[in-house]
């Protein structure tokens, strides 16, 4: 018979989820965890995962198409299979969301299939096509993590209005989209599209685009889209929409101007809300937060004695990677170690080419903490593995604190940023400075020497600029 009462009941198995149970079964809990669609979460299904394959795929079409000249490579014609696209993106999920299934077994967590509701402490409903079972647990952790925003006056119907879920699998390349909201999503989707034939145009109600990140990072990244043929409209809403004729009919609103728009299809990637309904959270007492996302106490515990949440369901960046912490620590402190998240250094990337990625804090959060800072800069232009990578635009930013030197934030605009940034974020957990940066040797040619060379530059050392 079927296991009904676990140490930790975990609902949700995105990353939050599925590393909080194995890192409990790791600890010696016996551990469940509920999910109602299939393992992995939206990262694995529609998120991280799925949008990396298509960037890289897109990426290559690009390259195939306007690069390989370059380098002597000569080609035929270069044509777009999108169904094989997208079917290899499609068998790369799959591998992967099989692969925790895998890891669940041999870590001995029971995969319960279902949707949950809390319906007391320490008891959980399942509901599993219409069979309902209760399950007990002496801890329940929530993962339920988040859902697109729908915005009232474009609501998401599938076929011309899109989720991100939806911009993950057209079968066919839209003519002209348009994108509505210029943050890591918006672009990384505006991008594959881009890439593979569509005229882009991304809305953007701000002023910049990638709203939080380092403003001078973010217009720079701009100039390079723009120049891939990606045209933005800045401090624009989006207002009336109808669809005629196969076309999606809709009005952008700035200051100075309105104009009608006409597109194939809208992407709508305006930011994502937490999944909190039917999950009985109202009915057993656990609050939320102004922002409707479960609040939770230094221990990710709730306002219920037992009953713990993570990641996009709490406040905090949307990214897997704080998501898989957070179920690290919540898991470890319940069982009595010293879990620990570092908000001060969690990475984000934009997946765009060049991808942009950051930790710490920006110029401007520095600025509105009243901290004082010293600036180092180095361009992508005089790097050497940059150039044989036909990858030479961007910059490197490293930002430490004047006095100190210790590093407050890094920003890298440049090809591969995201496995770049790991350096500084492993700097910074052991409060480097931009000295300790600088006197770090790096294996030459790389891309990581521009890092280097933009601590150095913080005193006025860069040796190649
Ligand atoms: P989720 O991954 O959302 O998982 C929650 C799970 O809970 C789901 O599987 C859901 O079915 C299940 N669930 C919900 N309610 C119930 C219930 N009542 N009963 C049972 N199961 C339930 N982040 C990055 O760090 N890097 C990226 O490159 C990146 N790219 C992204 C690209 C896109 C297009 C999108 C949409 C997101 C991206 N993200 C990225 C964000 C990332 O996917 C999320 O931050 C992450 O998945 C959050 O993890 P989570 O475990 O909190 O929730």
């Amino acid at each position: 018979m079927a296991e009904t009462s676990f140490d930790l009941l975990v609902i949700g198995a995105g990353p939050g989820g599925y590393v909080a149970a194995i890192r409990g079964a790791q600890l010696g809990m016996k551990v469940g965890c509920i999910e109602k669609e299939s393992l992995g979460g939206t990262c694995l299904n529609v998120g991280c995962i799925p949008s990396k394959a298509l960037l890289e795929s897109s990426e290559l079409y690009e390259q195939a198409r306007t690069k390989f000249k370059k380098h002597g490579i000569q080609t035929g014609e270069v044509g777009l299979d999108l169904g094989a696209m997208m079917k290899r993106k499609d068998s790369i999920v799959q591998r992967m969301t099989r692969g925790i299934g895998g890891l669940f077994k041999k870590n001995q967590v029971s995969h319960i299939s279902g949707t949950a509701r809390i319906t007391g402490p320490g008891k959980v409903e399942v509901d599993s096509g219409g069979k309902k079972q209760t399950l007990t647990a002496a801890r329940i952790l929530i993962a339920t993590g988040s859902r697109p925003v729908q915005l009232p006056n474009l609501p998401f119907d599938g076929e011309y209005v899109l989720s991100s879920t939806e911009a993950l699998a057209l079968d066919g390349v839209p003519e002209r989209l348009l994108v509505i909201g210029a943050g890591a999503i918006g672009l990384e989707l505006g991008s594959v599209w881009n890439r593979l034939g569509s005229e882009v145009l991304v809305a953007e109600l701000m002023d910049h685009i990638v709203p939080g990140m380092d403003k001078e990072m973010g217009a720079g990244l701009k100039k390079l889209l723009e120049k891939q043929g990606i045209k933005f409209r800045m401090e624009t809403k989006a207002e009336s929409c109808e669809i005629r004729d196969g076309k999606v009919h809709l009005q952008l609103k700035s200051k100075t101007e309105t104009t009608a728009e006409v597109c194939d299809r809208v992407l709508v990637a305006v930011g994502r809300r937490a999944n909190t309904e039917g999950l009985g959270v109202e009915e057993v007492g656990i609050n939320l937060d102004d922002r409707g996302r479960i609040a939770v106490n230094p221990k990710f515990e709730t306002s219920v004695s037992g009953v713990y949440a993570v990641g996009d369901v709490i406040a905090g960046p949307m990214l897997a990677h704080k998501a898989e912490e957070e179920g690290i620590a919540a898991v470890e402190m319940m069982a009595g170690q010293a879990g620990h998240v570092n908000y001060d250094v969690i990475p984000g990337v934009v997946y765009t080419y060049p991808e942009l990625a950051s930790v710490g804090l920006s110029e401007e959060a520095a600025a509105e903490k009243g901290l004082k800072v010293r600036l180092g800069k180095f361009p992508l232009m005089a790097n050497g593995r940059a150039h044989s990578l036909e990858a030479a635009d961007g910059q490197v930013k490293v930002i430490s604190e004047e006095g100190t030197d210790r590093i407050l934030g890094v920003h890298i605009l440049a090809a591969r940023a995201s496995e770049m940034i790991a350096e500084a974020v492993v700097a910074m957990e052991f409060c480097a400075s931009a000295e300790d940066l600088a006197r770090t040797v790096h294996a030459h040619p790389t891309l990581p020497e521009a890092l280097k060379e933009a601590a150095l530059a913080v005193d006025g050392r860069a040796i190649h600029m």
